[in-house]
């Protein structure tokens, strides 16, 4: 039996948008003449908050994305920050429809150039890493599926994934034609599910949606949690975000999750907006009671199902 000092530690769920370094975002801040908003300083300093203070604070930062070198930065603030607490690899959910569509600040070809050389540098310091598309639920499958008009026509090999995020307004019922079309572009497909929205939304995403992966999940009931395990569908669980976002979460289901078999594994999220990152979740996950057994499964979990360290034989050429 291997120790888990031998598997690899993945960050397994952050997003781009979410990972700048705060200093970063001061000093650009400070350059551009913006006021930094409440919500995120409060967010900084451990103070939960409603959801949508949260988005303003993620769009905060979002916003500064505007040149490929800022891209690139903040790839390599993601690097840096699994680096430092001994991660070998990360899953990163990026969301360029926003960027380029939605604020117009900056090109399509700029946010992929940026993305592939901050990605370049980190595989040159022995990472291991992939991209996730999210599109945002509550815009619904339209915007979906302009999601994928987007990205499909020259979509970059390091984008292995498509997943939705934000608010779980919209039933994942209605989502089933745009996952299905990006299933078929190759994607695997993952939904942020039971986060903010309902626990029945995580059986929805899965059985209705098609995905194969739930962000968070924490608040399906326990038959799901059996659901789960039995179809061994990775579930990314983040509780630093959850502690600040899902705060009557409480206590955090992770320990049940374990026991019934659910594949869990840590992810930060958005560290850059609400701070930690996988020393800081690992401690958090056993403050839950895990013992070193319920941890180092988190971490074979992890690796095993990290779509970053999986060779994609799936996406058709050309797509
Ligand atoms: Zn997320």
């Amino acid at each position: 039996m291997s120790h888990s000092a031998d598997v690899p530690l993945i960050d397994r769920h952050t997003h781009l948008e979410g990972s700048l370094d705060p200093g970063w975002v001061r000093r650009e801040s400070a350059r551009r003449g913006l006021d930094l908003p409440v919500s995120l300083e409060r967010l900084w300093s451990g103070v939960a908050v409603p959801f949508e203070s949260f988005i303003e604070a993620f769009l905060f930062g979002a916003a500064l994305l505007d040149s490929r070198e800022a891209v690139r930065e903040a790839t390599l603030a993601v690097t840096r920050r699994t680096q430092a607490a001994g991660g070998v690899g990360f899953d990163l959910w990026v969301s360029p429809h926003f960027l380029v569509v939605h604020r117009r600040q900056l090109s399509l070809e700029a946010f992929w150039r940026g993305l592939e050389e901050g990605l370049s540098e980190a595989r040159s310091r022995g990472l291991r890493c992939c991209v996730v598309v999210d599109a945002v639920n509550h815009f619904g499958p339209k915007h979906g599926q302009a999601v994928l008009d987007l990205v499909l026509p020259d979509l970059p090999a390091f984008v292995k994934g498509f997943s939705t995020g934000g608010l779980e307004g919209c039933p994942f019922r209605e989502w089933a034609p745009v996952f299905h079309r990006a299933r078929v572009a190759g994607l695997r497909l993952a939904a942020h599910a039971g986060e903010n929205g309902p626990g029945s939304n995580v059986r929805e995403a899965l059985l209705e949606g098609g995905v194969s992966r739930i962000v968070h999940g924490i608040r399906a009931d326990e038959a799901t949690f059996d659901l789960l395990a039995e179809r061994r569908i990775p579930v990314d669980i983040c509780p630093s975000s959850n502690r600040a976002l899902a705060a009557d979460v409480d206590p955090h289901p992770l320990p049940r999750m374990l026991r019934a078999g659910v594949r869990c594994a840590l992810g930060t999220d958005d560290p850059g907006v609400i701070p930690c990152d996988l020393a800081t979740e690992t401690a958090a996950a056993r403050h839950m009671g895990l013992d070193d057994i319920a941890i180092a499964t988190l971490r074979r979990n992890g690796a095993e199902d990290a779509w970053c360290l999986t060779d994609d034989e799936s996406r058709p050429q050309g797509l």
